[in-house]
Formats: structure tokens, sequence, C-alpha cells
């Protein structure tokens, strides 16, 4: 078998090479490596996609989530609630910035943080909510919305999973995930859905007043060249990056179908196996499957990774630690703080290769050697 790998960024690149190609090219022959021409180009084509006011493209996105945080205003702890099932930056950012985060359960089936878990943790000090859009499926948002209208709380989107996923609201109006919230963020790391060569990310926004904000916070504070009105940061997209990220952008509907196309075959081989829960589809998302993560009951979740390892097959455990176990975060909970969802998550998810490079053969292979860990053992 072929080396396998999580995700098959080469396989991609090679369909897309000219214009990925004469994009970078065009970048290196004007030179204008800060704030070419394609970082406006692609913010306009994002804009449209997602069909939204305001983009600003970031270098990240941690930066996006800590310029979202700063455009906010908020004072020194003041509590932002985010899940505690979730990477690290989602929280980090907030403690940074001298905020408290206020950690919160999620959804079993979904992954994702629902209006039931976070109303208990609401207190006067509350000004934000972070959903975290995880796996590539939007967190149910009209309620959270709904939530924070009534307590005056600000919604920050982190979508640097679900990019491309689709919400439905109640009334059946269909809106992008990121263009729901105040603001909202993601991450253009190369592994995301909608990946550059390097790092990048976005804020994203409706809110004109934010919108100036943020792109006065991400450059220095500054509205007008060498006048700083507050204290900012530097926080830029390449135009290389950009160049590229344009040329994606085109394709990224053709990926996320990619994406469900594995998905779907891995649901089809594994859904029968006693043992392995397959990841639940949300009726009110869709899902852009930016992991494809099951559940593996018994405590057998080690030893089958580790037989998988031994077939030449990657596996992943995204998140193996709850935040509020982390050492980093000790401070901003109580002894023996726990949530039990996150608690049995964190025991039982193993994330398999996913990718936008579909090949029957190697999903049959990985498959195949999951139902012979299971009949073996
Ligand atoms: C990747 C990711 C981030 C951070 O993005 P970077 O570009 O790596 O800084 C934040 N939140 C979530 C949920 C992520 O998956």
């Amino acid at each position: 078998m072929k080396n396998i790998q999580m995700v098959d960024l080469k396989g991609q690149y090679d369909k897309i090479k000219e214009s990925v190609n004469d994009g970078i090219q065009k970048c290196l022959d004007t030179t204008s490596f800060i704030n070419g021409a394609a970082v406006k180009e692609f913010q306009q084509d994002f804009q449209e996609y997602l069909n939204i006011k305001h983009v600003i493209p970031c270098a990240n996105g941690t930066d996006a989530l800590q310029i979202a945080m700063m455009a906010l205003g908020l004072k020194p702890g003041d509590e932002v609630i985010c899940p505690a099932f979730t990477y690290v930056a989602t929280a980090e950012v907030i403690g940074l910035l001298g905020l408290k985060p206020v950690m919160v359960d999620v959804n079993p089936k979904t992954f994702n943080i629902e209006l039931e878990g976070i109303e208990k943790f609401i207190t006067e000090k509350t000004k934000a909510i972070v959903p975290v859009h995880l796996y590539g499926q939007s967190a149910d948002m009209e309620p959270i919305m709904v939530l924070a209208e009534k307590c005056n709380l600000y919604v920050v989107e982190d979508n640097a999973q679900a990019i491309g996923s689709d919400y439905t609201f109640s009334d059946g109006t269909k809106k992008k995930t990121g263009t729901i919230g105040h603001i909202s963020c993601t991450s253009f790391f190369p592994s995301k859905n909608l990946g550059c060569y390097g790092d990048g990310g976005a804020l994203m926004t409706n809110d004109d007043e934010l919108a100036v904000k943020i792109r006065m916070i991400a450059n220095h504070g500054q509205e007008k060249k060498y006048y700083h009105k507050v204290l900012g940061c530097n926080s830029r997209l390449d135009t290389i990056q950009a160049a590229i990220l344009k040329v994606k952008l085109k394709y990224l509907d053709k990926y996320s179908a990619a994406r469900n196309q594995m998905a779907d075959y891995y649901d089809k081989g594994l859904g029968n196996i006693e043992g392995i829960e397959i990841p639940h589809r949300a009726c009110n998302s869709s899902h852009v499957f930016h992991q494809y993560t099951l559940k593996i009951k018994n405590g057998r979740r080690e030893e089958l990774k580790q037989y998988l390892s031994e077939k030449g097959i990657p596996s992943m455990i995204y998140y193996p630690l709850p935040l509020y176990k982390q050492e980093a975060f000790q401070q901003y909970v109580e002894n023996g703080f726990l949530l039990p969802v996150t608690e049995s998550l964190c025991e039982e998810v193993l994330s398999l290769p996913i990718h936008t490079e579909f090949d029957a053969e190697v999903s049959d292979y990985i498959i195949n050697e999951i139902h012979n860990f299971f009949k073996i053992r």
C-alpha cells in the first residue's frame, strides 16, 4: 500500500499547479509581497463566496481570534464562553487579553456547544460566546444568537474548521458558517479546508463599525499611516498566500464534495461495526468534513490507533485533553472541575485520513484493517 497521509496536499497541488504557480510568479514579478493586488482580489472573491460585507485578511487564525476579542472592547475580568473541547487557540486568546475563558460542555453527537450548556454558565460578567464549528459542521447557531440578543452578548464564530458549510435556520434560510455571529474568524493553515501554503487567516463581519475597528487593530491601530488611535498588532496575509487562496477558493465547493464522498464511503464501510460510532450528521448543517472523527468505545482507542499505525495507516486524536485540564488553564477552573461529555470525547475520538483526493483502494484498505482489528482482537 502506498504511503497514506492524513491530508493529501501534494495530490491536490498537482492538479492546480499551473494556476497556483502563475499566481505566485505574478507576485514575484511585481515584488509586491505585502498588500499586493491578490490580497484585495481574494478578499473580494471571499466576500462574494460567503455573501458577507467585510472580510479582513490577517496572518493566521489565532490572530483573527485575538483581533476579534480586541475589537469588542472587553475589559479585564470579563467572561467569554467557549467550548472545553476545541483547539487551544479558541481559549488561549481570551486568556491572553486578561479575559476569563469560561469553558462549557459540548453535544455528544455534534461535538459543538449548544444552548443548554451555555445558559448554565452565563453571569453578569459574561460578554461574549465563541462557538466553534468543530470538524466541519455548524454549531446550532439560531438559539445561540437568540440568547446573545437577549443577554446583550457578542458572538464570535471560530470557523477555522467549517469553511463552506451551510447552516439552516428554522424558517429555511441558509447561511454560510462564519456569517452568522457578530464577527467570525478563520484559518488558512495548509491542512484546513481552504488552506494556503503557509500561515494565513481572516475575520468576517457584516458590521461596518466593527470592520473599521478590526482593520485598524490588525494594522498597528492606525487609521492613517503613522497616526495610531489604539494599540494594535501587525497581522497581514502575504500576497503570495492570497494568490494561492484565490485559486483554491474556486475549488472549495468541489473539495467539500470530495471530502463528503470519502466520508460517505467510510460511513458505509464502518457503520456496522460494534464498538464504533460513525460521525453524526446534524439536521440543520451541511458537513464539510474537516475531520472524519469516530468514537471508539470500550476503551479500545489506543489499541486500535496502534494497530492502524502498524499497518501504515495514520490517525489522529483531536483532542486528547480537555482545555480545563491543560496546565495553562488551571487558573480559570476550580479543583476537580469536570465536564462529562468533553471527558468521554477526549477518551474516545479518533480521526481518520480525510482530504480532497479520494482513492477507493486506499479507503478500502483502511476500512478492511479496521474490520480486521475488531475481528482479530
Ligand atoms: C486551526 C484552528 C485555529 C487556529 O488557526 P491558526 O491559523 O493555526 O492560528 C483556531 N481554532 C480552531 C478550531 C482551529 O482548528
